[in-house]
């Protein structure tokens, strides 16, 4: 069934409700690629701020700290889409460089190359190259490339492999790299193997890791805000969406969302849908109800949905059976939050012990991950100023835990329930720096921020659990962000969420340009080939 009449970019208005990386991508490629008058896209943004999960910036929890729940490592083959949007936006700095060159120099600047992935409980690093798969484990990986995924359905990751398997150095490194827990989907971790197979030879090092120049605020989200400001586009921040009709044609089976309800700072607002109107909604949040502490507080856990990230898709779920079941995905907290913090040091006395003891000078090196710990610790430290407006001498760096109710090995309670400066005391004991911890105390703001929903995304799914972009006989609707569905491609990545973008831009809009191929390494043998010696290393 065809989905719909192509719109008339002339006259059609695009209402998108959510102005993540989604939500702006599409706004993008309306205008670059369909053409649509800038000034007929309104995105409808509930926060104060564009770029949902991307963030960066001062906290207001302290003077002078800096935050950003998380940092994205990209790569070249799997990022297609996002490349080619942000091939057309200006860089921060330089109007003449677009934010993908500006990433391409850095990158050649500063390579990474990792020499600290795994640290035992005895501050050594292990030798990860080795991958320490056995046959038993190499046959479980087979077996579940072999599955189809309606196969797979909603199985747990740990029910395709022995227990052994998880103690691994692939296994700690996959794990913490990706995000990835035992009882996770274990058709979304088919997935990353072929998605990222190229990066099996490599994950010791992380060598294929692209990075922004600053954090992915700076470095992406501000210039894309910018450039749809300019164009014309109608942000309007405080928006939230609360509901939307919609009416279907029995006979034709066509379907059209007809009036969209916002809540505003001024009241409320009802929006007809005519003939010639879009909308496109971003559905769930993975860092909604993110709580901030402090050096001397501990963050909120939000188990009740207070923030609107999830209530849209529960309240449009219930008008039609493909629109996807939210429960699936923000159902259970424990089995998806965590907690990350980012450290704002004053003086480099804690950056240059951990170069001395690594060896990478900061940007070259990857997550590196204290697998024996109690929180199961990980910080990645990244080129610096990480922040554009970071004053001199001001250093940042950011880390999460991810058992984050176990007992701490040196601070004897949860993560959960640990201020700030108890984290950095675990973590300054983990790595035997225990010299500097009183000075390191003296001069660093240790923000934290708790994620109920930050795996959310990789909650054991089967097939309904998410809704297509474009659902069948849509004639005027679209579905974006991670918990959509897009055949062969991963969740917790950007690229996700600007490739269901360009899909939808792209039907609506009849654009004839091509949207890049999901990158499959299997089909080049090299690739394949490195990746088979890797698991046999
Ligand atoms: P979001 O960023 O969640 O944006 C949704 C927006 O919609 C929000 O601004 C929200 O306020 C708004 N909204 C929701 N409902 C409504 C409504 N009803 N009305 C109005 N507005 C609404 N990706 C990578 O590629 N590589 C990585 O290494 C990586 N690491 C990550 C680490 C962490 C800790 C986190 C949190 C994310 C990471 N990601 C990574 C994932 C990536 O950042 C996200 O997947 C992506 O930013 C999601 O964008 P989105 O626009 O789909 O959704």
């Amino acid at each position: 069934m065809p989905n719909k009449t192509t719109f008339d970019a002339k006259q059609a208005h695009l209402w998108i409700i959510g102005g993540g990386i989604a939500g702006m991508a599409a706004a993008a490629f309306a205008i670059r690629d369909a053409k649509v008058p800038a000034h007929n896209i309104h995105i409808l943004e509930e926060l104060n701020i564009a770029g949902g999960s991307m963030d960066g910036g001062e906290t207001p929890q302290a003077a002078h700290a800096w935050v950003t729940r998380g940092g994205r490592m990209l790569t070249d083959e799997t990022y297609l889409c996002l490349w080619d949007l942000f091939s057309s936006i200006p860089s921060l700095e330089n109007p003449d460089v677009s934010v993908r060159e500006e990433c391409r120099a850095f990158n050649a600047e500063i390579k990474t190359h990792a020499r600290a992935r795994l640290i035992d409980a005895e501050h050594h690093i292990l030798d990860a190259s080795k991958l320490g798969l056995s046959n038993l484990h190499r046959a479980q990986m087979l077996r579940l490339l072999a599955s189809k995924e309606e196969r797979i359905g909603s199985r747990r990751i740990d029910e395709f492999f022995d227990d052994s398997f998880f103690q691994s150095n692939f296994w700690r490194m996959w794990r913490t790299t990706f995000a990835f827990q035992k009882w996770h989907s274990a058709a979304e971790l088919r997935r990353y193997f072929l998605r990222f197979i190229q990066e099996l030879p490599r994950i010791h090092t992380l060598a294929g890791v692209k990075r922004t120049k600053y954090n992915q605020y700076d470095s992406m989200i501000y210039p894309l805000q910018r450039w749809l400001v300019e164009q014309g586009v109608d942000v309007r921040f405080g928006h939230y969406v609360t509901d939307a009709d919609f009416s279907s044609d029995e006979s034709t089976q066509e379907r059209r969302a007809t009036k969209l309800y916002v809540k505003l700072p001024e009241g409320k607002e009802e929006i007809d849908l005519k003939q010639h109107d879009l909308a496109i909604f971003t559905l769930g949040s993975i860092t909604a109800d993110s709580r901030y502490g402090g050096n001397h507080d501990v963050p909120e856990l939000i188990r009740d949905r207070q923030d609107h990230g999830w209530r849209l898709w529960e309240t449009l779920s219930k008008k039609a059976a493909d629109f996807g079941r939210p429960m699936s995905f923000y159902g259970n907290v424990d089995e998806h939050k965590w907690e990350s913090f980012t450290l704002t040091m004053q003086g480099d006395v804690l950056l240059k012990r951990i170069v001395d003891y690594t060896g990478n000078e900061p940007g070259t090196g990857a997550l590196m991950t204290w697998f024996e710990s109690g929180w199961h610790l990980s910080i990645v430290v990244p080129a610096q100023p990480h922040f554009a407006n970071l004053p001199d001498n001001t250093f940042t760096f950011w880390g999460y835990g991810f058992e984050i109710d176990h007992i701490g090995d040196y601070i004897k309670k949860p993560m959960s329930q640990a201020t700030g400066q108890e984290i950095l005391t675990e973590l300054i004991k983990q790595r035997g720096f225990d010299d500097i911890l009183e000075h390191v105390l003296a001069n660093t703001e240790v923000t934290t921020v708790m994620m109920p929903y930050a795996s959310a995304l990789f909650a054991c799914r089967k097939s309904g659990d998410r809704p297509l972009v474009i659902p069948k006989g849509s004639q005027n609707f679209a579905f974006l962000g991670q918990f959509v569905e897009i055949e062969d491609d991963v969740v917790f990545t950007v690229e996700y969420s600007v490739r269901g973008a360009m899909q939808a831009i792209y039907e609506f809009f009849g654009v004839t340009r091509d949207i890049p191929e999901i990158y499959n390494g299997l089909l080049d043998p090299k690739v394949g080939l490195k990746a088979l010696e890797a698991v046999f290393h």
